[in-house]
């Protein structure tokens, strides 16, 4: 499609994009007024509307029902995390007896460490991206330690090329095989936060596979942005966070997923609460753990309704929607973004460069060699809300549930302006 740079052109593309009645059911912070142009759904999605009505219910519940609302609320709460699987499953590409949601992202990664880290002498490292998300790097750096490793040996990172902005799948398929049955893990973002970058999982994942390793993959900033297949393309585990792309509120509760060929396995080891234990007995306080037959048996707590009802909210919305419809508004909010940057950087004489590569999702990457942190203010003060990565990176990611053209080409002129009057 030949894109132009003007109200009138983003315009006609949101009168013809299907989600666009989403926008509707978003709350917007406000700037001087005006709803803001949101970049940061990579961070903390937007709140829905309906997510309000969700937590006003466990709220009701509780005032009026107190402990009987665990049996005899509409939605039980005994059971309420056992809604998410199904919808979730789909969003990731997985069985719904591969797919459960508790605690919070580094924690889950801790738990699934247990079953999925188990190094012995010979085969103890792990090959991860370098720069890793600073909560992946502490958490790995840990559990080498706890496992009486040096972090500095048992940590192999997958570097960039000198002057590249990205990683090559070559590179990461050549370390595998040359750690070969040194390998235990392979833990990687699967899509990166920093550069948008999404990683080649189906090939690195088999790369894994074939060597005897465990493969993971962080999908903090995967999970509602690109397509995933996670049980065909044989992934071992996986952990989320909902409250990045799938707008589920600060610090809400995370998901997971094990395959199926683990679900039914005795001998596997697994930090163990009662939320994990058979429904059919949990209240007999029994003292022997029967797993649930799917990945609730990673239960640990009982679930914190308070932080899963808004992803129930948020998840009857990919429901709506699925994920097909929002990957090809995706594709297409972010090519007209890039369109638009590339525009304004021929106008401004190359203030800045996307170092995102093509394998990308929602986010783009920017360099800015001029005015760096004040074109950063600008951009804030005048209602685009970005974030800023050291040395001199803004992130734009234009969710496409409420993100719409005309954002991106009044952003695409604001832009302009900062970068003229600096
Ligand atoms: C956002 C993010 C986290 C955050 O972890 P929490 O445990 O939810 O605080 C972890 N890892 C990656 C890769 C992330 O992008």
């Amino acid at each position: 499609m030949q894109f132009e740079n003007t109200l009138a052109f983003a315009q006609k593309l949101d009168t013809e994009d299907p989600l666009r009645t989403y926008r509707e059911e978003f709350h917007f912070p406000k700037v001087n007024g005006k709803s803001v142009i949101y970049f940061t759904g990579n961070s903390l999605g937007l709140q829905p509307k309906r997510t309000q009505k969700y937590v006003d219910e466990v709220m009701t519940d509780w005032a009026e029902m107190a402990v009987e609302g665990h049996f005899h609320s509409d939605k039980p709460w005994w059971d309420y995390h056992e809604r998410l699987a199904a919808p979730l499953a789909k969003v990731m590409g997985a069985k719904t007896e591969e797919v459960s949601v508790m605690n919070t992202l580094t924690v889950n990664l801790h738990l699934l460490m247990v079953s999925f880290y188990r190094p012995t002498k010979k085969r103890f490292k792990i090959l991860c991206e370098e720069k890793a998300f600073p909560s992946d790097q502490y958490m790995l750096q840990s559990q080498v330690r706890f496992h009486g490793f040096d972090p500095k040996s048992a940590i192999v990172e997958v570097t960039k090329r000198e002057g590249e902005h990205f990683w090559r799948t070559e590179d990461v398929l050549a370390k595998i095989d040359a750690l070969g049955d040194e390998l235990a893990l392979v833990l990687i973002g699967g899509v990166n936060y920093y550069n948008g970058q999404v990683f080649d999982m189906e090939k690195i994942t088999s790369a894994g596979k074939s060597v005897g390793a465990f493969v993971g993959w962080d999908l903090a900033h995967g999970a509602g942005n690109v397509a995933l297949k996670l049980h065909d393309w044989n992934v071992d585990f996986a952990a989320w966070c909902s409250y990045k792309y799938m707008n589920s509120g600060p610090g809400n509760a995370s998901g997971i997923y094990i395959n199926e060929k683990y679900l039914d396995k005795k001998d596997i080891p697994r930090f163990e609460g009662w939320w994990g234990t058979k429904k059919e007995s949990r209240f007999l306080m029994k003292p022997q753990f029967e797993p649930m037959p799917n990945a609730d048996a990673w239960q640990v707590s009982n679930a914190p309704i308070l932080s899963v009802a808004p992803y129930l909210a948020s998840l009857e919305m990919f429901e709506e929607v699925g994920m097909k419809s929002l990957i090809e508004k995706r594709k297409k909010i972010v090519a007209y973004l890039e369109f638009i940057l590339h525009e304004i950087d021929k106008q401004t004489d190359g203030s800045f460069e996307i170092i995102t590569p093509k394998d990308r999702g929602c986010q783009l990457s920017v360099f800015l060699h001029g005015q760096g942190k004040s074109l950063f203010d600008y951009l804030m003060k005048n209602g685009v809300i970005t974030d800023w990565r050291e040395p001199n990176v803004i992130r734009l990611a234009p969710a496409p549930f409420y993100c719409s053209f005309e954002d991106m080409y009044r952003f695409g002129q604001i832009l302009k302006n900062g970068i003229s009057s600096l």
